[in-house]
């Protein structure tokens, strides 16, 4: 079956449910950013891959709604699908209620699968349909999967134990730490749907997901025990022995009857846990409606976790430097193209001690196509890179120590003076937020603008955040914090992890992003009595490509944070590298 083809079989199960709309999110139970195959229901009803993008379905038309990085892909993507893309973040698009009440007559039905929205989406967007005069249905079963044919079946695959010596923390006190949270908000149960809070509480990993070493799961904490859904066949030994007396293993489906008979007051976090689980629980049972305590605890890094980062990110820096070295050398003498390229850099990475997988798909984008924010080069588009132009390269591992997330724009050739101005306008916001110096307190969205004051000052920006959290071996988007526009507004706090990404980007031309991972450290110098301050720490180790520099555009003091910088990369990775490999980067480092 077509795109359209599937579209018009879910109308005939709309009409049979009694829906003039259908709501298919992006997400699945987990609220997950990437899904097991099993659940990828967005992308097999409108063939759109992106991690992020709604899609409403109507009795004779479609809809897809996503973000800043997807606009030139869903378009390529939804070409002939007969579904329309509309562009988040913009000035006034349409939105999905808007749209849905155009095309809906008053008194009809949007249909959705309880379990794909959060409770708090829920209810915001019952009440926005409701006040257009549209109605939203919860249907049990899902659509999508009654009409999937060879559906992929989850995965079987048994779960990685990670040593305390990585976690930093054990279960154990995870656990009373989580009750203790619990217990001062009188909740006698917390209810956890997010697969990296589950593998973060019990220190569990797992291969379910691409790229996202998580466990398809759910958990519940008590005052005096915790259970965990999971399929039986996942159970090893070892994870028998390490949890034992301490958590109680239940099929998967079962969450459902243990729902059904909790007494007591339960912990939900609104944002995370799906409307299912709510509706499940009996109209007795109190809840306390909060962000999960988890999600904080999680994003402030321990020390064994900052050290496994400290350490994880010299081996991938490492990955990178010979990576770029050889880039360097092969791209004039030989054919080289995105995707050769990708693997290339993908083999080096393998190499690395404690390296476990990449992170997310290497996103490996010449000229043009490094203009599409999260381009994935396949087959079909692939092209070769050519000495000339810019070549943007954003990539990651997953290690047992820490997970990694960097990009690097270069060029290998002649450039234009347009191109080095936009990327050295890029670079100091990127040094902006290296160097900032903060009041705690404070979150990512008040700090995001300074990160694009160098764009807007010629009337430049980007379209997606500045900065995203990152998991431990866990999930390279992470919350609760972010240096975005759209932040929530979490205060940053010391210990957080973070990517610090400016790009700017020219349709058809070229793209631009530097990208290093971050992490806020007190600010002693600053702080005092009164007012405790905080800053940034940059983490990633590897040279920003100086071809690219125009450096009178730089002040004083950010073309010291470059040498500075630059120093520190080459002393931090020298000493792994071979006589040659020292040379080029001695080179790619040198003072400006
Ligand atoms: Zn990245
Ligand atoms: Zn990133």
């Amino acid at each position: 079956m077509e795109v359209p083809e599937r579209v018009e079989a879910l109308r005939r199960l709309m009409e049979r449910e009694g829906v003039k709309a259908y709501l298919v999110p992006s997400t699945d139970a987990h609220h997950s950013e990437y899904l097991p195959e099993c659940w990828k229901r967005r992308e097999w009803i409108s063939g759109f891959t992106g991690s992020a993008g709604d899609v409403l379905i109507t009795m004779d038309k479609g809809g897809l709604w996503t973000d800043g990085r997807y606009f030139l892909q869903a378009e390529e993507q939804l070409k002939g699908s007969g579904i329309t893309l509309f562009k988040m973040g913009i000035p006034d698009p349409l939105k999905l209620e808007d749209w849905a009440a155009k095309e809906l007559k008053d008194g009809e039905k949007l249909g959705i699968d309880p379990r794909l929205i959060s409770v708090d989406s829920a209810t915001q967007l019952a009440k926005t349909l409701k006040q257009r005069g549209v109605l939203l249905e919860y249907i049990e079963e899902n659509l999508i999967d009654e009409l999937w044919e060879n559906r992929p079946s989850p995965s079987k695959a048994p779960v990685i134990v990670l040593s305390d010596i990585y976690s930093g923390q054990s279960v154990r006190e995870k656990l009373r730490r989580v009750q203790e949270k619990m217990q001062e908000k009188l909740c006698d149960a917390h209810v956890i749907a997010s697969l990296d809070a589950i593998a973060w509480v019990f220190n569990i990993r797992g291969t379910d997901i691409d790229f996202n070493p998580l466990v398809i799961s759910y958990a519940v904490i008590t005052k005096d025990a915790a259970y965990l859904f999971i399929d039986g066949d996942k159970i090893t030994k070892e994870l028998k022995e390490v949890l034992d007396g301490l958590v109680e293993f239940r099929p998967y489906e079962d969450i459902r009857s243990y729902l059904k008979g909790f007494e007591g007051k339960v912990w939900i976090d609104p944002k995370t846990v799906n409307k299912w689980i709510a509706l499940n629980l009996r109209k007795e049972v109190r809840t306390h409606m909060e962000r999960s305590p988890i999600q904080d605890m999680k994003s402030v890094k321990n020390p064994t976790e900052l050290q496994g980062f400290r350490d994880c990110l010299v081996v991938d820096g490492v990955a990178m430097v010979r990576y770029l070295k050889w880039l360097n050398e092969a791209v004039p003498r030989e054919r080289v193209t995105e995707i050769s390229a990708a693997d290339k850099l993908e083999e080096y990475r393998r190499k690395g001690e404690k390296f476990v997988g990449l992170s997310f798909t290497t996103i490996s984008g010449y000229a043009g196509h490094g203009a599409i924010i999260h381009y994935d080069p396949t087959p079909e588009t692939d092209v070769e890179i050519e000495p000339r132009g810019i070549y943007l390269v954003d990539s990651g591992g997953q290690y047992l120590n820490g997970t990694t997330d960097i990009t690097r724009t270069l060029t290998l050739g002649k450039t234009t003076d347009e191109q080095k101005e936009m990327f050295t306008r890029v670079l100091k916001g990127h040094i902006q937020i290296a160097m900032l110096r903060f009041p705690a307190g404070f979150s990512g969205k008040q700090l995001d603008a300074f990160a694009r004051k160098a764009l807007w000052d010629v009337g430049k920006n980007y379209n997606h955040g500045t900065g995203h959290g990152i998991g431990h071996y866990l999930n390279v988007h992470e919350g609760p914090m972010g240096i975005t526009p759209r932040d929530i507004g979490v205060p940053l706090k010391a210990g957080n992890i973070l990517s610090n990404e400016p790009g700017y980007y020219k349709a058809g031309e070229y793209g631009i992003r530097t990208e290093n991972l971050i992490t806020v450290v007190r600010d002693d110098e600053y702080s005092n009595d009164e007012q405790e301050f905080l800053r940034f720490e940059t983490l990633t180790l590897c040279p920003i490509d100086l071809n690219l520099v125009e450096p009178s555009l730089l002040t004083q003091e950010e073309r010291k944070w470059l040498n500075d910088y630059h120093r520190t990369v080459f002393k931090r990775l020298s000493p792994h590298l071979s006589d040659e490999e020292k040379e080029w980067l001695k080179n790619e480092t040198r003072n400006i």
